[in-house]
């Protein structure tokens, strides 16, 4: 018997190198998506059986550097310290040779065995881009493999190589790294030197990358240092101190500028050594489309296009299969109804679990589109350069283009959108970015939105819609604006916003995308719904002994007994028409009944205690009870209309338009409804998400008081106001 051995290969690169798309081809769908510990840092892990090992793959967070500077560096050069990963595969973007041998060198340093993944490859080489592998490999000892990412080319001669790699004997090559310049260099031998003969079994990182790091002023190595090397750290800190201000004032510069600028200057003369630039350079088709893509007058509307566009196609494409599930679940609720015998439990199959559930499986469809959508736009491109146009926009609101994209992400559904704030850089731009989110107006809510402005604006619904998408954009602005110079304060860190060239986009790399995201959303929404109905179907279900305050039974008995007389006594044609007439008239005193069993329910009960608050917003107990079950998502709002009003489920939109306009709602209170809609708390699973991207409950909290607040007094602007206005 033999175990299998196991090893970790880790995956570095810059930012859009293909690390992802690289992790995917190796991995398949064998692959475990979370955080890293303790930060919100997107984590994937993949375990794979192959040339007789257990390879465990690890996606590292894309960077630049290995400078603790953003958590992404800080969780990437942990991982390859504390971990220790067999093997460090660096893909090198080799379009992008000189930004990405930065991060290489870095590694190089840390003085982990590191492979080189020469990617994009076919990129470079139509730029006329040509890359001396070997040479390279010979420079910097290191084994290079040209890769074609989106073509999953190269991907088992990569992996051999990592396991060849790994099996080898640790290298001793120190000599093929940076030098740095002479006094730099001094420095470290230096301090290289009292680390050996003071501290050396104490830490257990190289000495000569400790000694760098330290003449670097590295915070994260100078505490961990003397942690563990006690006073002797101290000591040798406060030796190091004194070679950096020697070298600040022999250079008079920071060391870590000079050790930068030599770092660059290695890559340089690497850079001479290994690329050839063929003198015919293809026109650069990427600036070219930028042209017109990102052009100062044309560039907006070409973008707002593309929205437009994105949202026709998954609310009309997304329509036709939505009717196909609503069937499909309306087929399911009647099978079940046939087979299963009238029961308590049949009530809760039928109206709890199937009426809920299917509720929201109905927009399946439309979220799948949209994110497919948004992994095309992000594919190719284009999402770079929408942030890019929103820049302007979005320093209204003190924040960068970037934030855009999570904020679009919103009209879809905000729990994806609050995981896409992770592309933020800044705590605090994540935060705000994830507390004006969730005004985004979500797809959930429509629904809602259709059934009450469908009801009292009639031909005007659109516009009453449109008006509240913008309502909750103008808002997300404004409140923006107020945290950025109250509560997150902040200036906003110039930065420069990177355009990756265009590319096609793969369709294997879009469903993966696609699928990631819904796969979430589908997982979260399927707990929290299924529970979510069954808690409203029971609290509106019981208690069962219900006190009649009419004895309901009698006057169906009575009204029976009268339309029998009155049958008996007609001629043929008049019989048919009688029975008709008894069928409604059952109907209307059964709908009687249901609706003093719904007042006096739990729900019903919950509902008259809380309407007081929602009174001088024109929404009754039945609205009241509605907007508390929306809690667990937006959609439950009309179902559980329907259940209150007593109309055939949720399905019967007609029937829930009849009830709604005989009970008392106006247009203004259904307007005011709208309003608290669209801004009262998120949902629970977007609340579940933001708790986790914020990891702090104060935010989360904050965050649900806030949108709560602000919701209850623009819905009071709204009543009261239209009512001093004289609408009704
Ligand atoms: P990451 O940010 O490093 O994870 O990069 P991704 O894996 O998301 O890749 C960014 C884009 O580059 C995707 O659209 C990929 O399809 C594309 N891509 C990946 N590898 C290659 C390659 O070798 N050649 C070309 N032309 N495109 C690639
Ligand atoms: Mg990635």
């Amino acid at each position: 018997m033999s175990e299998k051995k196991t090893l970790t290969i880790a995956l570095a690169g810059n930012p859009n190198s293909g690390k992802t798309t690289i992790f995917n081809n190796i991995t398949g769908t064998r692959q475990k998506v979370g955080n890293w510990p303790g930060v919100t840092v997107e984590k994937k892990e993949g375990l794979i059986n192959k040339f007789g090992y257990e390879l465990k793959i690890v996606d590292l967070p894309g960077t630049y550097s290995l400078t603790p500077f953003s958590i992404e560096e800080i969780v990437a050069r942990n991982f390859v310290l504390e971990e220790s990963p067999d093997v460090i595969i660096d893909i090198i973007d080799s379009s992008n040779l000189e930004r990405s041998l930065y991060l290489a060198t870095q590694l190089r340093e840390i003085d982990s065995k590191v492979l080189f993944a020469l990617n994009m490859a076919d990129l470079a080489s139509s730029h006329g881009t040509k890359i001396d592998a070997e040479k390279l490999s010979n420079l910097l000892d290191v084994p290079v493999v040209f890769t074609v990412g989106n073509k999953n080319e190269g991907m088992d001669i990569l992996l051999k190589e990592a396991i060849k790699l790994a099996e080898s004997s640790p290298d001793k090559s120190e000599n093929r790294n940076v030098k740095y310049s002479r006094d730099i260099e001094n420095a470290i031998t230096k301090i290289q030197g009292l680390i050996e003969r003071k501290a050396k079994d104490r830490i257990n990182y190289k000495t000569r990358w400790t000694a760098i790091k330290l003449l670097e002023d590295d915070k994260i190595v100078k505490e961990r240092f003397v942690e563990k090397a006690g006073a002797a750290g101290e000591e040798i800190l406060e030796e190091t101190g004194v070679l950096r201000k020697y070298l600040l004032n022999a250079f008079d510069e920071d060391p870590e500028i000079v050790m930068t600028d030599d770092r660059y200057g290695f890559i340089a003369g690497i850079i001479k050594e290994v690329q050839t630039i063929t003198v015919k350079q293809r026109v650069d088709v990427s600036r070219n489309i930028d042209l017109v893509l990102t052009n100062r007058f044309i560039g907006f509307p070409i973008f707002i296009f593309f929205i437009w566009a994105m949202f026709q196609l998954t609310f009309t494409l997304g329509a036709y299969p939505m009717d196909w599930i609503e069937s499909g679940v309306s087929l399911i609720s009647s099978y079940a109804g046939s087979i299963v015998p009238e029961s308590l439990f049949k009530d809760l199959l039928i109206n709890g679990i199937i009426g809920g559930v299917g509720s929201v499986i109905v927009f399946l469809p439309n979220i799948l589109i949209l994110f497919f959508c948004i992994a095309l736009l992000e594919d190719t491109g284009y999402m770079a350069r929408a942030a890019f146009i929103m820049d302007k926009i979005m320093h209204l609101i003190g924040l960068h283009g970037k934030s855009f994209i999570p904020m679009l992400m919103g009209f879809g559904c905000n729990v994806p959108a609050i995981m896409a704030t992770r592309t933020l850089e800044s705590e605090k731009d994540r935060i705000l970015t994830i507390l004006i989110t969730p005004f985004m107006s979500c797809s959930a809510k429509l629904p809602v939105y259709i059934v009450l402005a469908g009801t009292f604006f009639a031909a005007k619904a659109g516009n009453v819609i449109f008006s509240l998408y913008l309502l909750g954009i103008i808002l997300s602005i404004i409140s923006g604006r107020l945290f950025r110079s109250t509560l997150l304060k902040g200036i906003d860190a110039p930065f420069v916003m990177e355009l990756p060239p265009y590319r096609v986009p793969m369709l294997r790399s879009l469903m993966i995308h696609m699928w990631d995201r819904s796969k979430m959303f589908l997982k979260r929404m399927g707990g929290v719904i299924l529970v979510g109905s069954v808690i409203v179907w029971s609290l509106s279900a019981f208690p069962r002994n219900v006190d009649y305050s009419a004895d309901y039974s009698a006057e169906m008995d009575r009204a029976n007994e009268s339309f029998n007389i009155k049958i008996a006594a007609a001629d043929e044609k008049g019989k048919e028409l009688l029975k008709n007439e008894r069928i409604v008239a059952i109907a209307e005193i059964e709908k009687a009944m249901n609706a003093v069993k719904t007042e006096k329910s739990y729900m019903g009960r919950i509902g008259k205690g809380v309407s007081p608050v929602f009174e001088p917003l024109g929404i009754d107990w039945r609205g009241s009870v509605s907007l508390l079950t929306g809690f667990f998502a937006k959609e439950i709002v009309v179902s559980t209309l329907g259940v209150l009003y007593s109309t055939e489920g949720p399905g019967d939109k007609d029937a829930l338009k009849n009830a709604l306009r005989s009970s008392g709602m106006t247009p203004l209170s259904a307007l005011s409804m709208m309003v608290f809609v669209l801004l009262y708390l998120p949902c629970l699973a977007t609340i579940a998400m933001i708790r986790k991207e914020t990891a702090s409950f104060k935010w989360t909290a904050f965050s649900i008081i806030y949108s709560t607040s602000v919701a209850w007094i623009a819905s009071f602007c709204v009543f009261q106001g239209g009512k001093l206005l004289g609408f009704s």
